[in-house]
Order: structure tokens, then sequence, then C-alpha cells
């Protein structure tokens, strides 16, 4: 969080424009896309994301039958711990009605000093 430019990894700033917690190195803000960075040296050192991991789902319900639904995201470490679960939205699908939710994991390649 502070101003130095040296960011040890996961280290995290608060966006501007949506207040989401996002990466100290992150040029755009996974969140709202806004850019997070106007310093003339920002383009030199722009960080390209790559998502390893990408799902994408669409559920529906049965003629005749309402859903409700919530959406979790739960984050586990290599020994199954969990380090992070967040209910991302509640709500509630009629007949005929449905929702696609799309999950991707953008990494940072690490810096090369
Ligand atoms: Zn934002």
């Amino acid at each position: 969080m502070s101003a130095t430019r040296s960011t040890a990894p996961g280290a995290t700033r608060t966006c501007p424009h949506c207040r989401a917690t996002v990466l100290e190195r992150a040029v755009k803000c996974p969140q709202c896309q806004k850019h997070l960075r106007f310093d003339p040296n920002a383009n030199t050192k722009t960080v390209e994301t790559v998502s390893p991991f990408r799902v994408e789902g669409t559920i529906q319900p049965p003629d005749g039958e309402t859903w409700e639904y919530n959406l979790l995201v739960v984050v586990r470490n290599a020994k199954g711990e969990e380090v992070a679960r967040q209910l991302v939205e509640v709500g509630a699908l009629p007949p005929g009605e449905q929702r696609t939710f799309a999950l991707a994991v953008e990494v940072l390649p690490s810096s090369r000093r």
C-alpha cells in the first residue's frame, strides 16, 4: 500500500475508481476495467496478464420451476485449506430464464530484475 515501485509478490492496493482490492502491479483494474496508472513509465513496464484457467457454464431451471442460486468462489492452497471464500451474487431464475457464469484466473508473470 506504499508508494514504492518495488513491490512484493501479492502486494495490493485499492482501485481509486471502484475501491476493489487489486494487485499493486496491475495496470488495469480487473473489476471495473479502468486504468490504474497514468505515469509515463507505465507503458514500458506494462505487465501482460495471462489466463491459465477459465471456465464458463450456463444454467436454466426445468420447465415450470424457479431456481434460486448462490454464486460462491472458494480458493484453496496445496494442502486443501481455504484461503478465500467469497459469495459473489445471489439471485433467482424464473422459468425460461438462464444465467451464464464465467470464472477466469488471471496471472501476472513475475517481474525479472
Ligand atoms: Zn476498479
